[in-house]
C-alpha cells in the first residue's frame, strides 16, 4: 500500500467553498496556464500537466515526479473513484515550494500576500495550490481535496468540505484504488477539547464552524468523516447528502445522515456514543 508523506499541518481558516460556477475550459486553458506558470517562475521551475492539474515545482525533477505520481495522481484518482462524479473542467494550479524561504517569496509574488499557513493553501478564485512542500505532503492532499469537492458539490457545508479535507490529509490509497484516511494529530486535539455533540456539528453554520473553537470544530469533523469511513458508511453519506442537497432538500446534511444510519439500523443516539466509544480506542503517535 502507498502511504502519503505527511507532515503535521495546521489549516485554520486557511480554505473556504468557493464560489459555484466554473465555465468550462477549453484544452487550450491548460496550455495557458503552463506556459503562464513557466513565464512567471522562470527556469528554476519545472512545469508538468497531468489530467486537470498543471504542477510546477523548484524541485528537483525525481522529487516533483514522486509528489505528482504518488501523491496528486493518486489521490484524484482515489477521490474520483470513492466520491465525485464531475471533474473540473478548468485547470488547477499547483505550485511546489521548495522551503520556507521559496514559499514566502512566491506567495508574496504570485498572490501578493504573506502566507498565513506555515503548509499551504488554495485560492478558489485563482485556482491554484500553493505549497511549502518541504513540510511534506499532507496539506497537499487537503487543498486537493476541497478543489476537487468544489465543481462536485457546490455549496457544500462547510463541516463536510473541511472534515473530508482533513480526512485525507493523513491517508492512504489501497491496491484497489480507494482513499482511506487515518489517525492523525488532530486526535490530541478532540481528546483535549471534547466532542461536539453531534447534531449540533453537522447543522453548524460556517460562521459557526469558523469562530472560536475553530480547530475542534476541524478535529470533530475530521474523526466524524473518519468513523464513517470505518463504518463503511461515508461514500454512501456523501452521495446521499449531494443528491439531497442539489434537489434542494437536505441543506445541512442531518436529514441525510439520518436517511444512511436507519438503513445500517442504527439510531443517532447509538451512532453518536460508538462514535465516542471508537475514537477512544484510537491511538497517536502511531508507534
Ligand atoms: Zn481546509
Amino acid at each position: 500500500m502507498r502511504r502519503i508523506a505527511v507532515a503535521v499541518v495546521l489549516l485554520l481558516g486557511a480554505c473556504r467553498p468557493p464560489p459555484a460556477e466554473d465555465a468550462p475550459a477549453s484544452e487550450d486553458a491548460f496550455e495557458r496556464a503552463a506556459a503562464e506558470m513557466k513565464k512567471e517562475l522562470g527556469e528554476d521551475f519545472i512545469v508538468q500537466r497531468t489530467g486537470v492539474f498543471v504542477l510546477a515545482g523548484n524541485l528537483s525533477t525525481r522529487n516533483l515526479s514522486r509528489f505528482k505520481t504518488e501523491t496528486v495522481e493518486a489521490c484524484a484518482r482515489a477521490l474520483w473513484n470513492d466520491f465525485f462524479a464531475s471533474k473540473p473542467e478548468y485547470p488547477i494550479r499547483i505550485y511546489l515550494f521548495r522551503d520556507r524561504a521559496s514559499y514566502r517569496k512566491w506567495v508574496k509574488k504570485l498572490a501578493g500576500f504573506e502566507p498565513h499557513s506555515p503548509y499551504g493553501f488554495y485560492l478558489p478564485d485563482s485556482k491554484s495550490l500553493m505549497m511549502n512542500i518541504a513540510t511534506g505532503g499532507g496539506t497537499l492532499v487537503h487543498e486537493m481535496t476541497h478543489a476537487l469537492t468544489a465543481p462536485d458539490f457546490a455549496d457544500c457545508p462547510t463541516w463536510l468540505f473541511e472534515g473530508l479535507g482533513c480526512l485525507f490529509e493523513q491517508c492512504r490509497v489501497t491496491p484497489s484504488g480507494h482513499i482511506k484516511g487515518m489517525v492523525n494529530w488532530r486526535l490530541p486535539v478532540l481528546r483535549r477539547g471534547g466532542f461536539v455533540p453531534l447534531e449540533e456539528l453537522v447543522k453548524m453554520s460556517d460562521v459557526e464552524f469558523r469562530g472560536e473553537n475553530e480547530p475542534l470544530n476541524y478535529a470533530n469533523a475530521r474523526y466524524l468523516c473518519f468513523y464513517m469511513q470505518e463504518r463503511g458508511l461515508l461514500r454512501k453519506f456523501y452521495k446521499t447528502f449531494r443528491k439531497a442537497h442539489n434537489a434542494g432538500e437536505d441543506q445541512t446534511g442531518w436529514a441525510s445522515f439520518n436517511k444512511v444510519i436507519a438503513a445500517a439500523s442504527v439510531t443517532p443516539a447509538e451512532f453518536e456514543k460508538n462514535w465516542h466509544a471508537w475514537v477512544k480506542t484510537l491511538k497517536w503517535p502511531i508507534r
